[in-house]
């Protein structure tokens, strides 16, 4: 049984960034919608019991191509959407601290630099996907996006996202209409970089994500 996360704010905490409608659409009717039909497809499939980072790697291992379809962009959608709401905060925004801040500033320069990066991914991304902060087979930062409901597991390259950015109309359409690019910029001020800092630390300790 896959289980949408106890959202740890509520649906205005992230105003004006994030409205309250989007908020509550995005997690009570698209991510609850993505759970019941991961977890009814993982039922069929016989691999409810996989913890999901585990099944969205190894995809392959799922002979019929219509469930394997339905776990890839459910779980991806249950997946990324856990991690995504797991990752803003009323309390976010500005810049990372410490340790985690060093390597973000190591690994693209700086901040502003990381910045400009994933938001040129987000923007470039055509039609409806994500851009991702990960921690590679080595221990370092890479960025990448993806299609869709897909993410960096899937793509078995040793990426283990740590931060994503949903830029599905749905994630900002009814207050930023076709404005992506301000949407992003907003999403800045709710990042907590407390918690991708908290995922940074449990890769490379190598403990399993909660
Ligand atoms: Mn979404």
């Amino acid at each position: 049984m896959y289980t949408q996360l106890q959202l740890p704010y509520a649906f205005d905490a992230l105003e004006p960034h994030i409205d309250a409608l989007t908020m509550e659409t995005h997690y009570t009717k698209h991510h609850a919608a993505y759970t019941k039909n991961l977890n009814d497809a993982a039922q069929k499939a016989g691999v409810s019991d996989r913890e999901i980072g585990v099944l969205l790697s190894s995809l392959d291992s799922i002979p019929d191509e219509a469930l394997r379809t339905a776990i890839r962009n459910n779980g991806g959608g249950f997946y990324n959407h856990n991690l995504y709401f797991d990752t803003l905060s009323p309390d976010g925004g500005g810049q990372p601290q410490g340790a985690f801040g060093s390597v973000l500033d190591k690994s693209f320069g700086s901040f502003s630099a990381f910045q400009d990066e994933i938001s040129r991914l987000a923007a470039g991304r055509f039609g409806s996907g994500w851009a991702w902060l990960s921690v590679d087979k080595d221990h370092n930062l890479a960025l990448s996006s993806t299609p869709n409901q897909d993410n960096p597991l899937m793509q078995n390259n040793g990426f283990k996202p740590i931060f994503g950015i949903d830029v599905w109309e749905h994630a900002y359409y009814l207050k930023y209409q076709n404005r992506r690019a301000d949407y992003v910029k907003a999403l800045f001020d709710v990042i907590s970089w407390r918690k991708v800092a908290e995922n940074f630390d449990r890769i490379v300790s190598g403990q399993r994500a909660a």
